[in-house]
């Protein structure tokens, strides 16, 4: 049976809501971002994006297109609020509701029909119930598959509503760019053109070979995105409370030094699946079973667990591993320690700190920029592949990695 996907994507969200709290705004061209040499647009409403303005634009190249926009720093808490109670009403439609960032969602209305009317009826019905509770306007594309669903709220805005049958997808993809396939960026598109292939259709029709010379494995994807199959099912996400790595050691250690070189190891790791999530960590916990078992059986070894509160949230690995070393320091260690684990816990969604990053110190862009270039290193070669000299030695024995989720 078909699916019934519903995409809703807010309207230039962050410069809605300063246009809706600061009347002085509306009709006019609002960047919210940084406005320094080194800022960067985060969202442009669609007064300033009839100048070309678009997210993630150097602020000077914004300025330099539009002298008279109105620069606004941004409260990314406020955001975040407003976040909250657009999903409260996505909600209130279907539990099915996967957020892809703090003002876009698919819904999966597939069986929902005869509870709620038709799917453009739906639709139309979120969209106002998103009016009265925030005063913004969401677009909202329909359509049997994600990637469908999501062409056409983005060809719906600004403020409307765009239903593709199942029947006419086919149709309605054909004379799309091939850019508008999932994951065909710059790179990709320029090498499908060179090779005659421009739109959709053009894809939808390729041979498979031909489709495998130019793209790999990755070729038949696209052919069958290209074509309006798109079998992902939306994923409700639940909010992760902790995540955590640990081993047990082949032989228990007692050695400092080694200690909190494991330690590092299990931050750096931690670190990386925080970041692959875009989440941050508050608190950073220290857990410990020691070596000499005071009663039988496996749950007989002390454990010990010690956290620490960092100043800022953090995604980062080596402040993971400072703070690990000191909680070992502080543990004071009389006997060697059969399992070490490091946890991350006290979560925020990493965009909800994002206006820091707008301008952020100068240690911090370094810092992430090397995260950055870690991560897609691990991405490429595995995570050994980024494990510092001085960790070489780290034991991995029975090795364990945690996500804790939320209930719903
Ligand atoms: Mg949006």
């Amino acid at each position: 049976m078909a699916r019934t996907i519903l995409h809703a994507d807010m309207d230039a969200f962050y410069a809605s809501i300063e246009q809706r709290d600061r009347p002085e705004l509306r009709g006019r061209p609002v960047v919210v971002g940084g406005s320094s040499d080194r800022g960067v647009v985060a969202a442009a409403s669609y007064e300033a994006r009839r100048f070309g303005i678009h997210s993630a634009m150097p602020s000077v190249e914004a300025r330099r297109r539009c002298p008279g926009a109105v620069f606004v720093r941004g409260d990314m808490q406020k955001y975040a609020r407003e976040s909250k109670r657009i999903f409260a009403v996505f909600r209130r439609f279907t539990p099915a509701v996967e957020g892809l960032s703090l003002d876009e969602a698919f819904l999966d209305l597939t069986g929902s029909q005869r509870l709620l009317g038709p799917p453009a009826e739906v639709g139309h019905a979120l969209r106002a119930a998103v009016r009265e509770e925030t005063r913004l306007a969401v677009s909202v594309g329909i359509a049997p598959v994600k990637m469908v669903a999501k062409i056409a709220s983005d060809l719906a805005k600004p403020d409307g509503l765009l239903e593709v049958r199942n029947h006419e997808v086919r149709a309605f993809l054909a004379p799309l760019p091939v850019g508008r396939v999932w994951g065909v960026g710059p790179v990709a598109q320029a090498r499908l053109a060179a090779a005659g292939f421009e739109t959709l259709a053009d894809l939808a029709a390729a041979e498979p070979a031909r489709l495998w010379e130019l793209l790999g494995d990755w070729g038949a994807a696209v052919a069958s995105l290209s074509r309006g199959e798109d079998l992902r099912e939306v994923e409700p996400w639940r909010e992760p409370v902790s995540y955590s790595e640990e081993n047990t050691f082949a032989e228990d250690v007692g050695d400092a030094e080694r200690l909190a070189a494991t330690a590092r190891v299990h931050a750096e790791s931690v670190a990386r699946r925080l970041r692959r999530d875009g989440l941050r960590a508050r608190t950073v916990v220290l857990k410990l079973k020691l070596g000499r078992r005071r009663s039988p059986g496996a749950r007989g070894y002390p454990l010990l667990t010690r956290q620490l509160t960092l100043p800022e949230p953090s995604d980062d690995g080596a402040t993971f591993g400072e703070a690990a070393r000191s909680l070992l320091a502080r543990a004071a260690l009389a006997q060697p320690v059969r399992l070490l684990g490091v946890g991350a816990t006290n979560l925020v969604r990493a965009d909800a700190g994002q206006l820091g990053l707008f301008e952020p110190p100068a240690e911090t862009r370094r810092r992430s920029r090397l995260n950055r270039a870690l991560d897609e290193l691990a991405d490429r070669f595995g995570p050994r592949a980024v494990v510092r000299a001085e960790e070489g030695d780290a034991e991995r024995a029975a090795l364990s990695l945690q996500i804790k989720r939320g209930e719903d």
